[in-house]
């Protein structure tokens, strides 16, 4: 399998170029040249998969040979081990035909963890083999940080920074990171919000020349394709699970950095029966406007109750417009080059094509309270905010629809509080193994929203 970049500047890379870098060189994002399809046939078959098993099944494609079958069954298997619930995703009807996925049962409670908990190991088969030593960096809006730590702090072959922005994430959130043992682990704590944190990091991959002789910048950012890739399992076990064979699925999605949707859109694409694809956002809903208005434009940044979508611009967006432009990276190029100046818009063809794929939605903080308090009510079942976005949306575009219905519950109630306190409700209890939380002792150092000042910070660290 070979990788090309959306940007079309960048010779054909495989599966291990593409792990252990990010951004592409030209700018542009990696996807897969030719997508791998799969069958009714295969369906059937793996009806009675494992969530390890399934998963195997789906990536081994992509990873093409990079790593050997038994040495990524190993990988996946201790990926998931620490995993809350024997499911790994299980799901929960809340509703006629309606049903959450739950994906917060990994260690730090949201759903990064499923790629994440993977991708720090590829890295470190990969870097132990090589010997070679990488410096991870990521920005974060909260949920990132603490499972790219997770996932990644074990490895003897990483140095990890990771980026937040100072005072705009969840207390849970911000010491999920802080607490983090290990002198390869640092936490900046940016004076901006997490945009400005998401430039800085792209800046830093541009220009690698403050790194010590021999090391490189690796991205656990959605905009590593391994993330993708992980993400793309968990469509296909919940359609299985609900009959994926007599009846199409429709999936709500809680939309920032359109990583997780994309997977969903990829899903569909390998030849999953997918019916309806809903980006549900909150008030930063520079994706809704599109899908609704046909209009791309910028907004100012509204800080809500559910932070890890509070993103004014949805960096894995560009991998789907490079499909909507049927990968012509020039014309892809124009088009992101005049973003951000102006308000665009794509012809009428195009934006028939991007209706027929995708519904959207934009949910204010009042709206996700009321969900909140209704969904408690009706099922006892406690919503993240995240969640509660992507609950509303499913029920304002999918309402004529008669196929199943699953929203992404893309975060444990206790992460985001503040939200469930608004709504009434008692705050909930961290699982045991976080309990002791707010007692731990913290470490991030914070920095003005500055290249320089990061790079010179990076520098004395390596
Ligand atoms: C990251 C995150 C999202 C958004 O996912 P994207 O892949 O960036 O679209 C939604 N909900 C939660 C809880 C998250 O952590």
């Amino acid at each position: 399998m070979e990788y090309i970049s959306t940007r079309g500047g960048c010779p054909e890379q495989n599966f291990e170029q593409v792990l252990l870098t990010g951004l592409a060189p030209d700018g542009g994002l990696f996807v897969p040249k030719d997508l791998p399809k799969f069958t009714v046939g295969h369906l059937q078959k793996w009806q009675s998969l494992s969530y390890t098993e399934l998963a195997l099944e789906i990536i081994e494609p992509f990873v093409d040979g990079a790593i050997p079958s038994n040495e990524l069954k190993k990988i996946l298997d201790e990926s998931y081990a620490d995993f809350a619930h024997p499911d790994i995703a299980p799901l929960t009807e809340i509703g006629e035909r309606e049903y959450l996925l739950e994906l917060f049962h990994g260690p730090t409670l949201a759903f990064k963890d499923f790629a994440l908990q993977v991708l720090g190991r590829l890295l470190d088969y990969v870097l132990e083999r090589r010997k070679q030593r990488v410096v991870i960096m990521g920005a974060t809006s909260g949920d990132t940080g603490s499972a790219a730590l997770e996932g990644c702090r074990h490895s003897d072959h990483v140095d990890i920074f990771i980026l937040h922005p100072h005072q705009r994430v969840s207390e849970v959130q911000r010491r999920q990171m802080t607490t983090v043992p290990g002198d390869n682990v640092f936490n900046l704590a940016i004076e901006g919000n997490f945009d400005d944190c998401q430039r800085l990091v792209k800046a830093a991959f541009a220009d690698q020349s403050f790194l010590p002789e021999g090391r490189q910048l690796v991205a656990v950012n959605s905009i590593n394709w391994a993330r993708i890739m992980m993400q793309i399992v968990y469509y296909v076990w919940a359609s299985l699970r609900l009959g994926a064979l007599e009846s199409k699925v429709s999936f709500s999605v809680p939309t920032g950095n359109f990583g997780d949707i994309y997977a969903g859109y990829l899903a569909k694409h390998m030849g999953l029966p997918i019916d309806r694809l809903v980006v549900a956002t909150n008030k930063n809903d520079i994706l809704h406007r599109f899908i609704a208005h046909n209009e791309y434009a910028v907004s100012e940044l509204s800080p809500t109750f559910s932070p890890s979508m509070d993103i004014l611009v949805s960096s894995n967006f560009e991998r789907y417009l490079f499909e909507l432009f049927n990968r012509d990276a020039r014309q892809l190029g124009e088009f992101m080059n005049r973003f951000g100046s102006e308000t665009l818009s794509v012809s009428d063809e195009q934006y028939r094509r991007i209706r027929a794929e995708f519904d959207s939605a934009s949910v204010d903080d009042e709206t996700t309270c009321q969900v909140i308090a209704e969904v408690f009510a009706a099922t006892g079942q406690l919503l993240d905010p995240h969640t509660a976005v992507g609950v509303k949306a499913a029920r304002e575009c999918l309402a004529d629809s008669a196929n199943p219905k699953v929203v992404l519950a893309t975060a444990h109630p206790a992460k985001f509080s503040a939200a469930i306190t608004a709504a009434g409700l008692d705050s909930p209890a961290l699982p045991a193994h976080l309990s002791d939380l707010m007692e731990r002792e913290e470490r991030v150092t914070v920095l003005p929203d500055d290249l320089s000042a990061v790079t010179a910070y990076m520098q004395e660290q390596l």
